[in-house]
């Protein structure tokens, strides 16, 4: 299959192996009228929600965000000598050689991206082994019938997916040092290749989104964007924090190539306003400086592999918008803010979202859409019209362990 639309990304971005596990064409971009117009009042620029489908981006169970980043690790698992196999936190299990056997990562009881490196390992002919925290955020703990939570959702197609489903409390000392389950594979003769949460903290894990950003680039053009002419606010979810780290990364790339090409070819349209790339936090558990410090750092790893000069004065804390209103009373717990955000998605706009991610994306976002933010944000830039993008980042496979919670 090829894709319709062509993504031309520079030197040495261009040249990173990546193995698709999406659709060529790119997960697709569609409005949201009905949000829009409730964002919209005679008072206020006009506003112009648009979501991009992340939900929908690959043929593999639960697609989600996770794809996306599994694309750019894919070649280092099959390789014949694979380099990041286990994250630097595992020095001492000593790898045998030849390419990955088994994938191994850890999550959340309902985590998604277990979910999809299970389905990944199957794709590729690996098998699965995925470490599951019952206590991570409040999702089990305030659960009326923690035995279904921790059976349906993710965990049934995890199962479904032959995935080894290895359970623990916060006070295992699995649940926070994987090391003692790859040196156990190893000892038996397998190849672990050790996945870090969210795939975040693994090298790679960056370079997914920072190709979306040129994607999403492709795109506006096709949407036909009033205004600026381009995504003014971009809302993403960040939890482990690689996804909105890669779009900050891949949008400075972008901006920075427009901005010399248009100056060789003397054009003077040119310096065109940056995007705002906003990521919402769902989890109150570690402060906002946390997460920023964090995503910095992943931005600015992705920002190196794929060519940007200085990553240091390029990406700048000023670059990473984090907010951290809308994180709920806990990670995984559908608070009634996030309960009337899936409400409203799915009775305005026909769509579901999912529990823990991207329904408090959208309570972010439909709270400063309305907020005086656009108006001001529209006169100081002298614009009539103001285009946002929510980013779906899939998800909804773990409503079903919330059947108690969503009335
Ligand atoms: C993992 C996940 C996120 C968060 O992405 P990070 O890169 O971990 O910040 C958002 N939405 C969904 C549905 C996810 O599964």
């Amino acid at each position: 299959m090829k894709s319709r639309i062509s993504i031309q990304l520079p030197s040495p971005f261009a040249q990173i192996p990546r193995h698709p596990i999406l659709y060529p064409d790119p997960s697709p971009i569609h409005p949201l009228p009905t949000l829009s117009s409730t964002s919209t009042t005679p008072k206020t620029p006009r506003i112009s929600i648009f979501a991009k489908r992340e939900d929908q981006g690959s043929p593999l169970a639960s697609a989600g965000n996770k794809y996306r980043k599994l694309e750019y690790i894919v070649p280092d698992i099959l390789s014949q000598r694979p380099k990041y196999h286990y994250h630097e936190s595992h020095p001492t299990t000593q790898p045998l050689p030849g390419p990955a056997t088994i994938l191994v990562t850890e999550g959340a009881l309902q985590s998604n991206h277990t979910v999809q490196v299970a389905a990944l390992a199957r794709k590729l002919g690996l098998k699965a082994l995925v470490l599951l925290n019952r206590d991570t955020g409040g999702g089990y703990k305030t659960s009326s019938a923690p035995g279904f939570f921790a059976k349906l959702g993710n965990v049934q197609i995890n199962k479904l997916l032959g995935a080894e489903i290895r359970m623990y409390n916060a006070e295992d000392p699995e649940a926070t040092d994987a090391q003692p389950v790859l040196d156990e594979l190893v000892k038996s003769g397998q190849r672990p290749y050790w996945i870090p949460g969210g795939a975040s903290l693994h090298s790679l894990g960056g370079l997914g989104y920072a190709r979306a950003a040129f994607e999403i680039a492709v795109q506006e053009s096709e949407c036909q964007l009033g205004g600026s002419g381009h995504f003014d606010f971009i809302f993403v979810a960040c939890g482990s924090g690689s996804t909105v780290a890669g779009l900050i990364s891949g949008f400075k790339l972008l901006e920075r190539v427009q901005m010399s090409s248009s100056s060789s070819s003397g054009e003077s349209s040119w310096p065109q306003r940056s995007r705002n790339i906003i990521g919402i936090l769902n989890s109150p558990t570690k402060p906002r400086e946390y997460h920023e410090e964090r995503v910095l750092r992943f931005a600015r790893c992705a920002g190196e592999l794929i060519g940007l000069l200085d990553v240091e004065k390029e990406i700048t804390v000023d670059d990473v918008h984090l907010d951290d209103r809308f994180v709920g009373e806990e990670y995984g717990v559908i608070d009634e803010e996030t309960r009337r955000s899936l409400s409203m998605t799915a009775e305005m706009e026909g769509i579901v979202l999912d529990p823990v991610y991207t329904a408090k994306v959208a309570a972010g976002m439909m709270y400063r859409v309305q907020s005086e933010e656009m108006g001001r944000y529209a006169q100081t830039n002298g614009l009539k019209e103001v285009n946002v993008l929510f980013i779906h980042t899939g998800g909804q496979a773990a409503l079903s362990a919330y059947f108690d919670r969503v009335m």
